[in-house]
């Protein structure tokens, strides 16, 4: 498999090493991509998003003309930031942020606070099992669209979702996986 993660900004490399672990626990004989460019997407069989700031990862992704090359790879694990970059309604976006509409959910931008509202927690996901999640100035899933399968839950707010959108999987997490296991992403690249 060629597995890519999306290395511009925020919290790239913990992704690579968690992609890196799962493959191996999978035995997947894989091949690893920092994705910074268009040709960087040719062939990738899975791509990791990264936590980061939305804002940011718009106006570079932008710039480089990248927005579109998203829609063709297979799976895609969009944490945080990348869900939201990701979603179809942005609440609290800046002037000009718009999602890619990938998957069809409104996000609330820093729905918890500041990043001294930053916290952990328990979580029982789905098929999954139970995890730590590491919530860093994270957003909230206001509105789910039709066929979106709910995965994990906060205090009643979906925080971890699946979406089979023809022949594209969609996981996405507003929280960080990557920094307390890799379970997601051996979700990911085994379904
Ligand atoms: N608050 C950030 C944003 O709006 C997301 C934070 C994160 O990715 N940990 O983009």
């Amino acid at each position: 498999m060629r597995i890519g993660v999306l290395f511009l900004q925020g919290g790239a490399i913990e992704h690579e090493h968690a992609f890196r672990k799962a493959a191996k626990k999978l035995g997947i004989k894989a091949e690893f991509v920092r994705v910074r460019k268009k040709t960087d997407f040719s062939g990738l069989d899975a791509l990791a998003i990264p936590g980061g700031e939305s804002t940011v990862f718009q106006k570079l992704l932008e710039r480089k003309g990248l927005l579109p090359e998203f829609s063709k790879v297979p799976k895609i694990l969009a944490t945080c930031a990348g869900l939201i970059l990701i979603s179809s309604k942005i609440e609290d976006g800046i002037a000009g942020q718009k999602p890619l509409g990938l998957i069809d959910i409104a996000v609330k931008r820093n729905a918890y606070g500041s990043q001294l509202d930053s916290f952990e927690c328990e979580l029982e996901a789905k098929g999954i099992g139970a995890v730590h999640a590491i919530f860093i100035r994270a957003p909230k899933i206001t509105k789910l669209g039709k066929g979106m399968k709910v995965i994990a839950r906060h205090g009643g707010d979906p925080v971890a979702i699946s979406k089979k959108k023809g022949r594209q999987l969609i996981l996405g997490t507003t929280f960080h996986p990557e920094l307390a296991t890799s379970v997601f992403h051996e979700w990911l690249l085994s379904n």
